[in-house]
């Protein structure tokens, strides 16, 4: 995706409709896309934590999210041409999942939480394939079987709501062996739609 140097970063600056054919074409061809999103409280996160700064750096693509970003943007004397935020592009993205018949893992927040977002994409979306469901709470020593059962469910897209800066990392940390093509940190994007 084309992107403008921001606060250090390579930040897409790109349409919803250029984002959401990037990341079909790379599912298409089974290219591995790690995406991550930037606020204004992101940036913030980023500054303090090297470890976050790298998940967010390394990702295949940076999406701008919210009114912070695009004020940074315009403070430098450039703009971006969308505002990439997951609240509007996640579930477009669940569209075009139901519509090419791939299916998504949805990773994270409270028990319950998880399933109930996976139903208002599926009323939204019929035909969405929904891969498997799993909350956000679990241990380090844990995590080995979160990560196989995802890697079992067979999703194509893995959207991970585990909040700043800990989803990021996680992506980062499990790049090698993570089987979805696509994995998203999606922030509290569960619990915004399971409301
Ligand atoms: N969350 C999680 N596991 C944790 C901590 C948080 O699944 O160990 C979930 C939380 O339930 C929420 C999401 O991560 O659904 C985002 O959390 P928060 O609002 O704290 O983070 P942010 O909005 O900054 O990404």
């Amino acid at each position: 995706l084309p992107a403008i140097r921001l606060l250090g970063l390579d930040v897409a600056d790109a349409t919803a409709e250029t984002a959401l054919n990037w990341i079909c074409s790379r599912i298409r061809s089974g290219t591995p896309t790690r995406i991550a999103f930037l606020n204004a409280h992101c940036a913030n996160v980023a500054a303090a934590d090297a470890g976050y700064r790298r998940a967010i750096a390394t990702a295949s693509a940076l999406l701008p999210d919210g009114s912070g970003v695009a004020i940074a943007a315009r403070m430098q004397g450039q703009r971006l041409s969308a505002n990439l935020n997951g609240t509007d592009l996640v579930p477009a993205l669940c569209g075009r999942l139901a519509h090419e018949g791939r299916s998504v893992f949805l990773l994270g927040a409270a028990p319950g939480v998880a399933e109930a977002a996976a139903a208002a994409l599926q009323a939204r979306h019929p035909g969405l394939i929904i891969a498997g469901t799993a909350h956000g709470f679990f241990t380090p020593e844990q995590e080995d079987e979160v990560i196989r059962t995802v890697n079992n469910s067979g999703a194509d897209v893995l959207l991970t709501a585990l909040g700043v800066p800990a989803q990021d990392v996680f992506l980062e940390r499990n790049v090698g062996r993570l089987r979805p093509c696509v994995a998203i940190g999606v922030g509290a994007l569960f619990d915004f739609l399971a409301e």
